[in-house]
């Protein structure tokens, strides 16, 4: 069933990221795309250009060897010249760097690994394209409306939160891409990726409310309330007392836990 092998790995320093968590969140909505790890690749130098961004020789040039059809993907945090959040090299090779994403993934409410993983399955469509058609220039399959297809070129970062939340392949470009053979379970995967950065479960729309301090601590003292109340009606055995105090802080939990769900869910509008 799988037709794209990725090889995915930190390309020099990555932070914090979770790459076995992007791996995990890809394979586990779809089995057209596999996503392995493989070794940190630890030597980029330095900064060659103006000792502030990495040309994208460089970057490529400390990639592992590749094997032919598979695609590698390199995470970094390294600025690319250009300054551009994605590049290419031929059909089988992908840097992407989280530099001056965080505020994109912090506004969209979504996570450094979700980000990733968008990206990536954005990338593979265009190389999937590109290996199909010949085409060198992305411009025949990107383009500059926001109508939030994940092909938007766009350069506003409000624009990328929009597109993070809500981002999916436009009508235009499924056509494109169905023209140039890219096969329709392909793209059945990648929507189903989107889908799951899109659409959090209720556990995780849970986590992600928990990384907001507002959150965490409304979601702590309405918690530590229920479980005094629970302790009190134990203790003194008198369950009367604290079934109304009880039952509003159990609603008001369940609201909490309830809108942070729907939320996270609803479609963004364009910022
Ligand atoms: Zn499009």
């Amino acid at each position: 069933m799988t037709s794209q092998y990725v090889h995915l790995f930190s390309l020099g320093y990555s932070g914090d990221l979770d790459l076995r968590a992007v791996a995990k969140l890809i394979n586990g909505c779809q089995q057209v795309i596999s996503v392995d790890l493989l070794d940190t690749r630890h030597s980029i130098g330095k900064p060659d250009v103006n000792d502030l961004a990495y040309s994208r020789e460089t970057l490529f040039h400390a990639f592992p060897k590749r094997i032919p059809g598979h695609v590698h993907v390199g995470v970094t945090v390294a600025p690319i010249d250009g300054n551009f959040y994605t590049v290419t090299q031929g059909t089988d090779s992908v840097v992407i760097t989280l530099h001056q994403t965080q505020e994109v993934s912090e506004q969209a409410g979504r996570t450094k690994e979700e980000y990733v993983a968008q990206t990536l399955v954005t990338e593979l469509l265009w190389l999937q394209y590109r290996r199909a058609t010949g085409i060198d220039d992305f411009e025949q399959l990107y383009h500059l409306q926001t109508q939030a297809c994940i092909f938007d070129l766009v350069l506003q970062k409000t624009d990328k939160v929009y597109k993070l939340r809500s981002g999916h392949i436009c009508t235009s470009c499924a056509a494109k891409l169905a023209h140039a053979n890219v096969g329709a379970s392909y793209q059945a995967a990648v929507t189903s990726v989107l889908a799951r950065v899109q659409k959090p479960s209720l556990v995780r729309s849970l986590t992600l409310g928990l990384q907001r301090p507002l959150f965490s601590f409304v979601l702590g003292t309405l918690l530590g309330g229920l479980v005094i109340n629970l302790f009190s009606t134990l203790l003194i055995g008198q369950a009367r007392d604290v079934i109304v105090p009880f039952a509003v802080l159990l609603v008001l939990t369940v609201g909490l836990v309830g809108w942070n769900y729907l939320r996270l869910r609803r479609p963004a509008t364009p910022g």
